[in-house]
């Protein structure tokens, strides 16, 4: 392979080898020659991550062939499956059993192995991200040697093992405890951004996993309140007049129309404002949905963008938002939606971002229309990163960011301990590639 890309195509590696190996045995003899060589690796899922994080320039390796469920333990409601199944194969597969994922992110096209390395999150504020599910992590070292950790045998080295960046090994296969199979009320309606801050508790507290759109510019958004109920039937049959209406309305003007108004508004940025309001106006609209979890757990992210999302503690919240929007007096183009999201406070992962607080999560997106590469959201993000920094805010490890180690130090209490752990599992530091290198 020359060049391997990022699901946005913002970032790419050129492995010097790149492996995809099908068996335990051709991943340990994989390694022996990798060992031999001192050569540094990566481990890839799908490749989703909007950063770095996980390219290599020298050895990648790609686990798209350990992607079976092993065993689906429906008395204990646990999982057992290799890291490279999709969280879209669980989605079909778990409500065969009655079961499912607690809590997903927005898309249905990553690895479990990717998202539990990442604490990638959904919203709910009585819900963790999904690290926060895990009970066992079978790990290959990169010695060959193949084992499964638990919480029982050794604490800390778990919560390291449960959001760890791909910095511990290879892992092999995830045990996750998973939830009786739900489906969601949505109810999605417009909500004046100043009215959402005003009365945020009442908002992410009212529904199992509220989560809001922001229009930036306008003062402007859509709140989705989702509420868990029992599952029901429910008729999928759509009348031939509706389906060309969600053609109309979602393909062509929600992707389509909207790539090319952020095409033109690269050339004439004072198009951002309208093109926000026109939008919001659009998707304010109100409805009422029932459907399985998963089918309203994912959305539609539209096309490929850079990406920057922040795990604000809760409590500064409201005043991190609104100096957000202060700083759009200065920074004029910033892309439609901010997505504000929540989440419980873990104990599980050392590194998950909610680690010991209650979080609310604030992603911001900047279009690249039709692929085009451009820098004119930089001076946002920047803005973006030092109000969150600013608001005690941890980087969400996916995502772009500009910290170091010692911001780490600060933000992480266990992140010494980590460090230790790490270099005990990896001495030559062979599983850091350049992303991390200013971290650990
Ligand atoms: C459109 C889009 C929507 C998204 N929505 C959300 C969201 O709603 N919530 C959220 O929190 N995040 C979200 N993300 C981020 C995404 O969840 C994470 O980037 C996730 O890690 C991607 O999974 P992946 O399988 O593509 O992993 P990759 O990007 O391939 O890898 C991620 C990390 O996992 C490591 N890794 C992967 N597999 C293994 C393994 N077997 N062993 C050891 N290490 C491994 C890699 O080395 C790397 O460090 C989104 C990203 C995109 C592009």
């Amino acid at each position: 392979m020359t060049e391997y890309w990022n699901w946005a195509r913002t970032f790419h590696c050129r492995p010097r080898l790149y492996a995809e190996p099908k068996s335990i045995d051709s991943l340990r003899s994989l390694l022996a020659d990798i060992n031999e060589t001192k050569s540094k690796i990566r481990v890839i899922g799908c490749g989703h991550s909007p950063s770095s994080l996980a390219m290599s320039n020298e050895v990648l390796i790609s686990m798209k062939y350990f992607n079976k469920i092993l065993e689906i333990n429906e008395k204990d409601m646990q999982i057992h499956c290799e890291s490279g199944v999709l969280i879209r194969t669980l989605n079909e597969t778990l409500p065969q059993h009655n079961l499912c994922l607690p809590v997903q992110g927005s898309v249905n096209y990553l690895t479990l192995g990717g998202v539990i390395s990442t604490a990638t999150h959904g919203s709910g504020i009585q819900y963790g991200s999904i690290s926060s599910y895990v009970r066992s992590v079978t790990l290959m070292k990169l010695n060959g040697d193949l084992q499964e950790y638990c919480l029982e045998d050794d604490e800390d080295l778990f919560r390291c093992l449960t959001c760890a960046l791909g910095t511990f090994g290879i892992i092999i296969s995830v045990r996750l405890q998973v939830s009786p199979l739900f489906y969601m009320e949505l109810n999605q309606y417009s909500l004046e951004f100043h009215s959402l801050l005003n009365a945020l508790p009442s908002h992410y507290s009212s529904s199992d996993h509220f989560r809001y759109m922001w229009y930036p510019h306008t003062n402007s958004g859509v709140a989705y309140h989702l509420t868990r109920i029992n599952p029901r039937p429910i008729s999928h049959k759509t009348s031939v007049f509706s389906r060309i209406f969600a053609w109309f309305r979602y393909s062509l003007i929600g992707h389509h129309l909207c790539e090319f108004f952020f095409y033109l508004s690269l050339y004439v940025p004072s198009l951002v404002r309208p093109i926000n309001k026109f939008y919001a106006k659009l998707d304010g609209k109100s409805q009422h949905k029932i459907d399985r979890c998963d089918k309203l757990f994912n959305f539609d992210c539209l096309f490929r963008q850079y990406a920057s999302e922040w795990a604000v503690p809760l409590d500064q919240a409201v005043s991190c938002l609104t100096e957000l929007q202060q700083s759009m007096e200065v920074h004029r183009n910033v892309h439609f939606p901010i997505e504000i999201r929540f989440s419980k406070a873990e104990d599980l992962s050392f590194l998950s971002p909610a680690y010991g607080r209650q979080t609310c999560w604030i992603n911001t997106v900047a279009y690249r229309p039709y692929g085009v590469d451009h820098s004119l959201h930089r001076g946002f993000f920047q803005a973006f990163e030092k109000i969150c920094l600013k608001h005690n805010g941890r980087p969400h490890w996916a995502k772009e960011h500009p910290l170091k180690q010692e911001d780490f130090v600060q933000l992480y209490p266990h992140w010494n301990l980590f460090q230790k752990k790490r270099q005990e599992f990896d001495q030559n530091n062979l599983l850091i590639n350049d992303c991390l290198q200013n971290i650990f």
